[in-house]
């Protein structure tokens, strides 16, 4: 998975070492392949600690750890167990700090590739805004650049039938998380709302704070409200049998593979078939032949290729609470802020808080990447407090742009470069609210009705379970 890629191979020609000086036993070990998530082959790995280090300090889940000594020592969860049967929450963090490719994500290229080939499919693929900022590091390209276009032309290239921009649920979702939160603000419903677009802090919460369910937000994550609405709305529209339609979603992460599968999203069909990470599409255009650098610049298709400056925001930590006050905005006064860059919201930090008055309604705000970041604020609402009104959570550091499926890249400015490019595509929006997304204004008046009303209910939100080991 990391040849050509891999510190060590790197190293080993750096030092120019071409023999093996030491001979001697191999240390052996089953692959781990039950998660649908993250794939470990112990044979590779070198114990140099990363993962560990990533999973226990950066993440605060434990999930894997040092057992046994000397040479029987290696990397693995308690007991010699399945990543499958340990609370992972599938972050993916440790698949990016891991040197050699002992770690890697759980790939879905097979299914997707015989879907493309299969006659009877319409394969639709979707991307995620933060993977339009990150797919050409893989291309040699610098960490930041923007290449939507030739990313939706390398997808049909590919084979895919049509490619709509997850962007434009991520306004549906806004708009559906703004209606919810006013409403439990108004209604006296379970405060503070926390945002549900991150599946990997979502099994965290299911995992280690249960008893704090309620205060998720039900609405699904966009990619998954895209599938819903894929299989209902636009096969209505077209008159297209639901079960011929194959949506493979393109992600900066590793545990939108495991959000796929829950049995709480989608109905019948599953809303997403299948989860490619950045890192995936990257091989799939290699295997393809495709010369990145000489695609032309494509659009997406309609009627779900339309976004808003604001859904770019979701890419990046903070964006997701800044896109909802622009829209929390409009609903409380009719119009819209007077500047949309929300400052206090933005940069690099953990934890970021804001306190803001929009007609007389006072809320208090946080922004938290990074899950051992959200812990302390987890255990003072566990002791009865209420610190803030709504609370972004993103599992990875830096949110998407950092997710565990992004391109393995160890510029230190990386995070940096792609939440830029973000902010700088919200910028060159001509239209920067959610709410004046006229495609999903379209989608509400022919099909969905109200925001937060019962067809909107069941396609576009869900529900969360207590978990144990899984
Ligand atoms: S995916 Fe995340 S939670 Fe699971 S072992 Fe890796 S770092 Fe830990
Ligand atoms: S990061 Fe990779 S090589 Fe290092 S200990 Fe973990 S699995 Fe082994």
């Amino acid at each position: 998975m990391r040849n050509g890629s891999c510190e060590l191979q790197r190293l080993s020609r750096e030092y120019g070492v071409r023999t093996r000086r030491y001979v001697g036993d191999r240390r052996r070990a089953k692959l781990d392949v039950a998660s649908p998530a993250v794939e470990r082959d112990a044979e590779k790995c070198i114990l140099c600690g990363r993962c560990v280090r990533v999973c226990h300090e950066t993440q605060n889940v434990g999930a894997i750890d040092f057992a046994h000594r000397g040479f029987r020592s290696v990397v693995t969860p308690a007991m010699d167990r399945s990543l499958n049967t340990v609370p992972c929450v599938d972050c993916g963090q440790c698949i990016v700090v891991c040197p050699v490719g002992a770690l890697s994500e759980k790939s879905s290229q097979k299914p997707v590739w015989e879907a493309i080939n299969d006659p009877g499919r319409i394969v639709v693929a979707q991307v995620a805004p933060a993977v339009r900022v990150a797919l050409g590091e893989e291309f040699g390209l610098p960490a930041g650049t923007v290449v939507t276009g030739k990313l939706v032309a390398a997808l049909r290239r590919i084979g895919m039938d049509l490619v709509f921009d997850t962007n434009f649920s991520a306004d549906l979702t806004i708009i559906e998380e703004a209606h919810e939160l006013l409403a439990r603000i108004r209604g006296g419903g379970t405060l503070p709302m926390m945002t549900s677009c991150s599946p990997g802090w979502v099994k965290y919460i299911e995992h280690f704070y249960p008893d704090l369910l309620p205060h998720l937000s039900s609405c699904k994550s966009p990619h998954e409200m895209q599938g819903a609405l894929v299989k209902s709305y636009y096969a209505q529209q077209r008159g297209i049998d639901p079960a011929k339609l194959f949506v493979a979603s393109v992600m900066p992460c590793t545990a939108k593979k495991f959000e796929a599968q829950r049995p709480e999203l989608g109905g019948m069909l599953p809303d997403v078939d299948a989860v490619l990470t950045t890192r995936e599409l990257a091989q799939m255009i290699r295997a393809a032949g495709i010369d990145f650098h000489r695609l032309p610049d494509e659009g997406f298709d309609d009627p779900m290729g339309e976004a808003t400056g604001a859904a770019a925001l979701f890419g990046a930590a903070g964006g997701v609470m800044e896109a909802a006050v622009r829209t929390v905005y409009h609903a409380l006064t009719g119009g819209d802020m007077p500047s949309l860059v929300f400052a206090p919201i933005r940069g690099m930090d953990g934890v970021r808080h804001a306190e803001v008055d929009i007609a007389g309604q006072h809320l208090r705000l946080a922004a938290v990447s990074g899950l051992r970041n959200i812990g302390a604020i987890l255990d003072r609402m566990r002791a009865g407090e209420r610190p803030y009104d709504f609370i972004e959570v993103m599992a990875c550091p830096g949110g998407c742009v950092n997710g565990g499926g992004q391109p393995r890249n160890a510029d230190p400015e990386r995070v940096r470069s792609r939440t830029e490019s973000m902010y700088a595509i919200d910028r060159d929006q001509p239209v920067r609210c959610s709410h004046r997304n006229d495609a999903v204004r379209d989608l509400y008046a022919d099909f969905l009705g109200e925001p937060g009303g019962p067809l909107a209910h069941s396609l576009l939100h869900t529900h969360y379970v207590a978990r144990q080991n899984r």
